[in-house]
């Protein structure tokens, strides 16, 4: 499959078939895997076989899942989990340990900063934030017991990038081990693999599953961290469904389709509402007045599915357009068929401080919508009409 283009991949890399010939995947609803004799399992249970076990360790539908991201984001190995928060936070507990320092990007998903500043504290785990205008800074922050950098480009919300490139240099001068979460670009527009990164996270919640159904994670990347990683995770249970599993494989067969159309539509739209008086921003990685436009251009192949808009007049004016939307539904969720609007001060970054929000470009006026599989004139009809 390796010579394969990743529309083929997506849809092509599907485990054996059993002895039945069907065509597409069957779902293993197996807790557990027997074994013909006493010594098969003490074979599997000491590694010398890969025979399946137990579905917390994995499970066919699993590893279908996990291979086939594999193979789309070019890695040696992956482990797949039950939401894209437990893949972070096994990422960091089975690789971090007490004393150590972390370096991540300041823009970062609410529950990851909430996991920096909330519950490592108390494991003696200490992080620096870089702010994505300064990562010429960053070697200033390096410690001798810094293991990481981590960082999330596009970053949600603020869609800022930073350059994977420039970050893979540092990390390997300085012996880092490089962690991407990848989420918003999927691998169909970004690899950070191929520019160095050591692990790749994702929430397969968002445009893997691509239709707000199933909550999973993933993360992919060196041989030798997975293993560290799988083996914790075995122990501690954050374990993907293998329900799940199998609808996040058959999702990544439309993957790169629905990648294109989330990218058309949230391009058109972007280019409309940036001339529009009631906003005072429209960001968009690839709208060329975007301050990273020259990197996005460099690291993605389309800018992705989710703009954000600052409406002028603050928290009141966003309350008021977002009450106001007819088709677009408030909700958390991001990379569903269905657009979303959403108000992240007031609601996935409200345990944030007023200032922290600052430093991570939340204002009040900040909406993120995610652009879905509508008719790109019907998502801005109801936009424009909520403006007005
Ligand atoms: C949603 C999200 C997560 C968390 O994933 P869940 O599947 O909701 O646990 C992590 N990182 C980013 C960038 C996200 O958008």
């Amino acid at each position: 499959m390796n010579d394969k283009h990743f529309e083929t991949q997506a849809i092509r890399a599907q485990m054996e078939r059993s002895q039945n010939n069907e065509h597409s995947a069957p779902l293993y609803l197996t807790s557990s895997f027997i074994f013909d004799t006493t010594e098969e399992m003490r074979a599997a249970f000491n590694d010398e076989s890969d025979e399946f076990i137990y579905s917390r360790y994995t499970n066919p539908n699993v590893n279908e899942f996990v291979n086939k991201v594999c193979l789309l984001e070019n890695a040696q190995a992956g482990v797949a989990f039950g939401s894209g928060m437990a893949a972070i936070y096994t990422t960091f507990m089975a690789l971090l340990k007490s004393g150590d320092h972390l370096i991540s990007c300041s823009s970062v998903f609410g529950a990851t900063h909430a996991i920096f500043t909330k519950y490592f504290p108390k494991l003696n785990i200490t992080h620096s934030y870089f702010n994505t205008n300064t990562i010429s800074e960053i070697e200033k922050l390096i410690k001798p017991e810094t293991r990481f950098i981590y960082l999330e480009t596009p970053t949600n919300p603020a869609i800022e990038l930073i350059d994977l490139e420039i970050i893979n240099t540092i990390a390997k001068k300085n012996n880092l081990i490089f962690i991407v979460d990848n989420c918003f670009a999927t691998p169909y527009l970004q690899k950070p693999i191929n520019y160095g990164a050591d692990l790749v996270i994702h929430s397969a919640t968002k445009y893997m599953d691509g239709q707000g159904r199933v909550l999973g994670g993933v993360t992919v990347g060196k041989k030798e961290l997975i293993n560290d990683i799988y083996l914790f995770g075995r122990l501690t249970g954050p374990s993907l469904s293998p329900f799940n599993a199998w609808t996040l494989s058959k999702s990544l067969e439309t993957l790169a389709l629905r990648m294109d159309r989330h990218c058309e539509n949230a391009l058109h739209i972007a280019k409309v509402l940036e001339t529009n008086p009631k906003l005072e921003n429209v960001s968009y990685p690839f709208l060329p007045s975007h301050p990273n436009y020259a990197i996005a251009k460099k690291q993605m192949k389309a800018g992705g599915g989710i703009i954000t808009i600052t409406i002028k007049g603050g928290y009141e004016a966003a309350k008021q357009f977002l009450d106001k939307l007819k088709m677009i539904k408030i909700s958390p969720n991001l990379g569903d068929a269905r657009s979303i609007a959403t108000h992240p001060a007031s609601s996935t970054h409200c345990k944030l401080t007023e200032e922290e929000r600052k430093i991570v470009g939340i204002t009040s006026g900040l909406i993120r919508i995610s652009i879905g599989l509508e008719n790109k004139e019907d998502i801005l009809t109801d936009i424009l009409q909520a403006l007005n």
